[in-house]
């Protein structure tokens, strides 16, 4: 035993993806540049790709006041796993992606009340939440429409050959097959050197 540690002090809902913007005092021009790594959940993915769960997420992130909220711009590096949609190899990469969110404050009456609006447009802009802002819905978003729909092993894969199933190699021989004519296949094997099979005699 190497000591327990102290439990984590953790709120429900408590996401890695939530920033803390109370530093910026709703000053419209302050800025923080945040780097931060954490796991990435488990949401990340499209049919033939996917950012595996538990795998490091990468965020540098430039969060910034703005009048009308917080702005917030930066990259996320993310690993990804997929298959070639033409030969269904797996492949992996790490890929950059960008992120830009706006979240706006909420509408507050003269007094300083919450006022209640009704969400009228398609897109909805998240809001600034008691000096947090949550990153996760910006970055799901983000990787999911990052991901390639039909992810390639390399840009000339040639694929599956349809006669044998076999991959088709991109360099190297040509990938044919002798025609399977039984007329042929006695000269064929009296040029590969092979005997020709005899049926079995019982
Ligand atoms: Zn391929
Ligand atoms: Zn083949």
């Amino acid at each position: 035993m190497s000591g327990s540690r102290p439990p984590v002090q953790e709120s429900p809902g408590d996401r890695p993806t939530t920033i803390d913007v109370s530093r910026l005092h709703r000053q419209p021009g302050s800025l923080l540049d945040l780097s931060f790594e954490f796991p990435a959940p488990g949401e990340l993915h499209v049919a033939m790709a996917r950012v595996p769960e538990g795998s490091p997420i990468e965020m540098d992130v430039s969060v910034e006041s703005v009048v009308e909220g917080i702005w917030v711009s930066g990259t996320a590096d993310v690993d990804v796993e997929a298959e070639c949609s033409r030969c269904l190899d797996s492949v992996e990469w790490t890929q950059m992606v960008p992120i830009e969110q706006m979240f706006r404050y909420p509408a507050t009456d003269a007094r300083g009340a919450l006022i209640e609006e009704p969400q009228d447009d398609d897109e909805e802009t998240p809001e600034v939440v008691v000096d947090t802002i949550d990153l996760h819905g910006p970055l799901r978003d983000a990787v999911v429409l990052s991901l390639p729909l039909a992810p390639l092993c390399s840009p000339d894969c040639q694929g599956i050959c349809p006669t044998c199933g076999e991959r088709v190699e991109v360099d190297g021989a040509p990938h044919d097959h002798p025609v399977s004519d039984p007329r042929w296949s006695a000269l064929e094997q009296l040029l590969t050197g092979s005997p020709p099979q005899m049926p079995e005699e019982r």
